[in-house]
């Protein structure tokens, strides 16, 4: 269903449905069991323009004008393929790349930010430490001033890209009593002395994606990396998130629609009692019901990202779109499961891996639980 998308956007789709179906798709299981970072394929897929579809032709992006809908449709069609890989291009083409475009100088910008949209450099963005996940305010990495810039120390967890990342933008604080107006964002070059990968942590989904540990020993950071001002700036990538909020729905959009179509492809094949089981009413009402879910995730995701291309303020919209496609998506690959029967356990049908990587969407980013607070606060409450 295409209701949304206009000639240029149902073209875009094709391109990058097709690199999915011919590269992606073929090595996920691979990757999955691997749980190694694609390098080659990540480079490709820059190399093909993808991650500058938020961004100026200045910098070798798209210059879209209207770039939403079109990031959607990326992270919804690589997620069918994989959603480890959407996953890390997801964190590097927005969440990583964003603040730099935002808040970095044009210096900085030429030297991280142009490379990055060509895929010859990685980022990530590491905000969540051991005791601070969804308080975000009550992060302990502390920026001390210096001169010339800045000391960081302390620990970031479960940093994607962060075992791979060429550069990590840190929330850190300079004063911890001021809570969220006291956290600034800097940019830090993973070759800084200081800078340390602790731990890649071992996790039952999106495997090819990492999730790091990573600790910060009096690192230097120059005055020209700190993104935004010194204090304060973390509320604006803090605003930002509710962008990626709804790329992180396309994330999950992407990984229940492919589990539905293997899971229909199977009801057709499938035959039990000498017939196909999608014959039998209660595989049907299934498969109608997880129809149901996605087609109801797929407009309010896209009807949230069409808001944010006109310039509105999506944080409500954004925050129902992430609950309706991440529970949604779940859901519907819990159901492809049961379709699969016993082989939907074996490691040799992917609907497995669909499942695993469906809880992603409902952490990444903020928990479903999280976002039920969001709205609530928009609603008065
Ligand atoms: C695979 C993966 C990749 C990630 N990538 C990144 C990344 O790249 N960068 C980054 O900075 N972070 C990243 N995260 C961290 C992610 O954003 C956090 O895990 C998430 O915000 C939740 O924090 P937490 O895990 O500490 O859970 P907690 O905050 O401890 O929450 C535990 C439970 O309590 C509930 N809860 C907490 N507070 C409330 C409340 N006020 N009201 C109601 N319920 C509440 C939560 O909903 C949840 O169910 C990633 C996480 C995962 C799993």
């Amino acid at each position: 269903m295409h209701l949304f998308l206009d000639a240029e956007q149902r073209e875009f789709q094709r391109h990058i449905a097709r690199w999915v179906d011919e590269r992606l798709a073929p090595q996920a299981d691979a990757l999955d069991r691997s749980g190694e970072f694609p390098r080659e394929l990540f480079r490709e897929l820059g190399g093909l323009g993808y991650y500058g579809v938020l961004y100026p032709e200045a910098y070798g992006g798209s210059g879209l004008e209207r770039p939403y809908v079109y990031y959607m449709i990326l992270c919804e069609e690589l997620a069918r393929g994989s959603l480890g890989f959407a996953a890390i291009v997801g964190m590097h083409a927005s969440a990583a790349t964003h603040a730099i475009y935002s808040w970095g100088s044009e210096a900085l910008r030429q030297r991280y930010l142009v490379p990055a949209i060509r895929g010859e450099l990685v980022g990530a963005l590491a905000i969540t430490e051991p005791n601070a996940g969804s308080d975000a305010a009550a992060i302990r990495t502390r920026a001390v001033k210096v001169e010339g810039g800045y000391r960081l120390t302390g620990n970031k967890i479960f940093t994607s890209n962060g075992t791979i990342a060429d550069f990590v933008n840190v929330a850190a604080t300079t004063d911890p009593a001021k809570r969220l107006k006291g956290i600034g964002l800097f940019l830090v070059d993973a070759k800084t002395p200081g800078f340390k990968v602790s731990r890649r942590l071992e996790k039952f989904t999106t495997h090819c994606s990492d999730a790091a540990e990573l600790s910060f020993d009096e690192v230097f950071v120059p005055d020209e990396c700190r993104l935004g001002a010194e204090e304060g700036s973390f509320l604006n990538a803090y605003k930002a998130l509710t962008v990626d909020r709804i790329h992180t729905a396309a994330l999950a959009l992407g990984v229940g629609r492919a589990a539905y179509d293997a899971a229909l492809q199977y009801a057709k094949d499938r035959e039990q009692f000498g017939q196909p089981i999608g014959k039998f009413q209660a595989v049907q009402f299934k498969l109608v019901d997880m129809l149901a879910k996605l087609e109801q995730a797929r407009l309010y995701t896209y009807y949230a990202a069409s808001l944010a291309d006109e310039g509105r303020p999506i944080t409500q919209e954004a925050a129902l779109a992430k609950i309706i496609a991440a529970d949604g998506a779940n859901e519907v690959c819990q159901k492809a499961l049961n379709i699969f029967g016993g082989y939907g356990l074996m490691n040799e049908f992917p609907v497995q891996r669909y499942l695993r990587d469906s809880y992603f969407p409902m952490v990444g980013g903020g928990t479903s639980d999280i976002m039920r607070l969001i709205v609530a606060r928009q609603l008065g409450l």
